[in-house]
Parts: structure tokens; sequence; C-alpha cells
């Protein structure tokens, strides 16, 4: 049977690598990779490093795109594509438009829906943001829940989903993480690398999340200033989202500071490097909240809450807000009070063991009726 994975941004790539390879790998199935291009340059970048091909690419995106224009171009695109292909079942990840898109285009054709990375909620679900909605929206018509952790499974119980459609895996995000810093690859820019190698004290920060553009940004921009006139022996790395609204918020406080460096956003090899020699970390990510923990690395997270507790709860992650003096004194104590700093870093990764894909192949393998399902993560 043909499963089609189906994505379109940089962190659903990165999140559905791991199984793209373990489709390719498994003699079971055929797969179909579907791209739209939501993310377009960032999601090329990841797709090089794991050496996928995409067999089909929606290209949806055009300038000034709105969301209704992002759902309808692929559910279109897809409409097309599952006449020809008749795939035995479609896999999306996570929360985007993309993903939504492709769950009701594959569901209006009678597909069944792989959801990976399901039942995570942030419980708010009329916040300006769409990435709530889409992931409830997406569990309505999935046949198969893979749910990265006993909490998201928890979250899809409590709203009837049927025992029996999920399957707790992990989070493929661990699988990628995995394998991708093991390779120790070398950063292209030379000033990175002679850092990496310094044994300096990194501060590795990243901001992109809508909630926070604006004044919130404009915070963090000025938090890290201070950050780095306080500690002359840490440099921050902040490797700054292409979006142009983030870049006009942070980057103008950092002018001129020698201990920080703005890069482009690195491709995933350098970034996972950069993860791992980080002392702390600084994010408004979803996915680097979860890597992070798996490399002992403390994450402090710029958000009034998370779709991902379980890190939180775990202590090595805490929720900082945005707040320019909050975040400031956060770092600082991080920085300067070695029993917190260890309490943080030595707390357990909750997300995964590295074996998320192999687990959603056999479960993919049970929903068509050709395998069975292994150890739940
Ligand atoms: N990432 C990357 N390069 C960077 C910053 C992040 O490859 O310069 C990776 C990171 O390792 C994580 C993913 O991008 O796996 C997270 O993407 P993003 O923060 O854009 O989205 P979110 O996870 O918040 O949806």
């Amino acid at each position: 049977p043909v499963i089609m994975p189906i994505y379109g941004t940089r962190p659903e790539a990165i999140k559905m690598a791991p199984i793209v390879k373990a489709l390719e790998a498994s003699e079971l199935f055929d797969s179909t990779v579907v791209v739209t291009g939501q993310h377009r340059e960032m999601l090329d970048q990841v797709n090089e490093l794991f050496g996928i091909t995409p067999d089909e690419d929606l290209n949806i995106m055009q300038p000034n795109q709105t969301l209704n224009s992002v759902m309808t171009r692929t559910i279109d695109g897809l409409d097309a594509l599952f006449r020809q292909n008749k795939p035995a079942a479609v896999i999306v990840q996570g929360d985007t438009t993309t993903s939504t898109a492709g769950a009701i285009a594959a569901f209006y054709h009678g597909i069944p829906v792989v959801h990976a990375e399901a039942g995570l909620r942030s419980f708010n679900l009329f916040s300006p943001f769409p990435e709530e909605a889409n992931r409830k929206m997406t569990s309505q018509i999935t046949s198969l829940h893979l749910a990265p952790t006993s909490v998201s499974k928890s979250n899809l119980l409590t709203e009837n989903t049927p025992a029996e459609d999920i399957v707790v895996t992990g989070n493929t995000v661990i699988d990628a993480l995995l394998t991708t810093v093991d390779k120790q690859v070398p950063f292209s820019d030379p000033a990175l690398e002679e850092l990496a190698t310094s044994g300096r004290k990194v501060l590795l920060v990243t901001t992109h999340r809508r909630e926070n553009q604006g004044g919130a940004m404009e915070g963090v921009g000025r938090a890290l200033a201070r950050i780095a006139r306080a500690e002359p022996d840490l440099t921050i790395v902040l490797p700054a989202h292409k979006n142009p609204v983030v870049r006009e918020a942070v980057l103008p406080a950092l002018e001129g500071l020698e201990n920080v460096v703005v890069t482009e956003p690195l491709a995933y090899g350098e970034f996972t490097r950069m993860l791992s020699v980080a002392h702390v970390v600084l994010t408004d990510s979803g996915g680097v909240q979860e890597e992070a923990p798996s490399l002992g690395k403390p994450v402090l997270v710029m958000r009034e809450n998370t779709e991902r507790p379980e890190a939180v709860t775990a202590g090595t992650v805490r929720l900082i807000g945005t707040d320019e003096e909050r975040i400031y004194t956060e770092v600082e104590e991080l920085l300067h009070h070695a029993e917190h700093y260890a309490a943080m870093a030595n707390a357990v990764n909750p997300y995964g063991d590295g074996r998320a894909a192999e687990r959603t192949v056999a479960a993919i393998a049970e929903l068509l009726g050709i395998g069975q399902r292994i150890d739940e993560f």
C-alpha cells in the first residue's frame, strides 16, 4: 500500500523526516511524499539534509497569502493527487494549516488520516491564532492518533477519542534530533565553528511565535541586550527567523554588541549542534522546547502557557513569559545558581526515546491490517 506523508513547514519537515525514512526502509509500504511549500526555503533545506526528494510539490504559496488561501490551494492540489495516486492512508503532522488541509482533503476522499503529534492542547481555542483549532479539527477526522506522550493521549481520551485508535509513540523530533546531532556537522560560518570549540558559554535564543510579535519581541531584544552587557563572558547566539516582523522588533536593541551573534536561520544540522553546545536555551518555539531537554539543556520558554506541559512538570522547562525584567532575571539566575541549573539540566526528557518513527510505521501497518503495533513509549 501507498502511504502519503503531507507537510509544508520547517517543523513539520523535521518531525516527518524520520517517518518518511522509516516508511522507505519498511518492506510493507511505498510512500508518496507531498509538500505544500508553506515554508519554502526552510522546508527544502530540511528535506535535503535528510535526503528526501518529495514526489509531489504543490508549491501553494503566493505573496500575502491568507490562511484561507493556504487551506483551499492545498485541498485543491491534493484533490487532483488523490485521484491519480489513491493512497491507502495519508499522514499529517502537528497543527499547521497545511496539516489540517491535508486531513480534510483525505477525509473527503474516504482516505484514512494518520495524525502524528496528536493530542497537544493549549486549551485556548479562540486565541487569535489557528493552531489549537487546527489540532482539534484534525483530531475529529483522524483514524489513527499518534500521541507523543501519555499527557497528549489523555487529552484525546477526554475528548472521547476511542482508546484503541491512539498509540503513544514519543515525538519523532527526538528521532530526528538524535540521528542529526550525532553527526556533529561543521558550521558553514567559521565564526560559529570557532565559538563552538572555544568553550565559551552560549545562550541560544530563538523567537518567532506570532503571539509574541510586536511589543513583546521588542522587550525580548532589550532583555537580550541587558544580558549581553551584564555578562561579557557569555555569547548570545540568535538565529533570526526569516519573518521581517521578527527581525524589526528584536534586532535594533542588539546592534553594536560584540557578544551577540545574529545569524540567518541555521540549517537543522547546525542548529542541533549549537543546541548541544549551548549552556542555556531561551525560546518561544515548540520544537526547540522538546529537543533541548533530551540534550540536558535548561530551557526558558518565553510564553504564558504551553501545549507542551510535560517538560515543565519534569523540571527542565520553565515558562517565563515575555516581560523584559523577568527574562533578564531568569537568565541571570540560571547562569549564577549552580544548583538551580543542575536541577533543570538533569531532569528527565519526557518527549521520546528515538523510536517514535518505528512505532508509527508499526501502528500504520496495524491500521491497514498488515501488521501489529509495538510497545508504546
Ligand atoms: N530550527 C532550525 N534552525 C534554526 C532554528 C530552529 O533548524 O535556526 C529547528 C529546531 O531544531 C526545531 C524546529 O526548527 O526542530 C522548530 O521550528 P520553529 O521554532 O520554527 O517552529 P515550532 O516548533 O515553534 O512550530
